[in-house]
């Protein structure tokens, strides 16, 4: 995937200028403003961080989320995470395919990640990482960790090329019962 969010956000490229640019009127702008306001209330009522999430189908909400990763102990406890979940788990499925997510800041690294494999059909937001930094949430690091080759990032991330390490590739290809996803 490409890396439209990362660090060097001062000229744009061509994915920044395809990026969307929905007029207020737009049909979407009611669920986008639900998240927002779940992220307010999110604050407001002590339960975590700034941010909230919206899965709907067909314009009618499926599931929502908002950041419960200090209530709950769980750095991946992000709205969209949380709501991808709930939305998977009232569906019923693995995929969001017919769905929409609607956040109230631009995804970190994580959800993005998350929402490329929920697969919905797109994606609106309302604020952008600029103003998520403004208030002390800056996804900048990650997003340029990424960039770097792994040597040079501040994780160490190391390799063993152990005998066994497609065995679970190949029992995955032996299997009569795997669900592709
Ligand atoms: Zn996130």
């Amino acid at each position: 995937m490409e890396m439209r969010g990362g660090p060097d956000r001062g000229a744009p490229t061509g994915s920044e200028v395809r990026r969307a640019r929905e007029p207020i009127a737009s049909p979407h702008a009611g669920l986008l403003r639900e998240a927002i306001r779940l992220a307010v209330v999110n604050v407001t009522e002590g339960l975590g961080g700034p941010f909230g999430a919206v899965v709907a189908r067909d314009g009618v909400v499926v599931a929502s989320g908002a950041n419960a990763v200090t209530r709950t102990n769980d750095p991946t406890a992000h709205a969209e995470v949380v709501a991808i979940r709930s939305a998977c788990a009232a569906l019923g499925t693995f995929q969001l395919a017919g769905c929409v997510v609607y956040a109230s800041c631009e995804p970190c690294p994580m959800c993005m990640g998350a929402l490329y494999w929920a697969r919905p059909d797109a994606l609106y937001f309302a604020a952008s990482p600029a103003d998520a930094a403004a208030a002390g949430f800056d996804d900048a690091f990650i997003w340029h960790e990424f960039a770097l080759p792994e040597a040079a990032r501040s994780l160490p991330i190391v390799q063993l090329r152990l005998d066994d390490a497609h065995a679970p590739f190949e029992a995955w290809q032996a299997s009569t019962t795997r669900i592709a996803y």
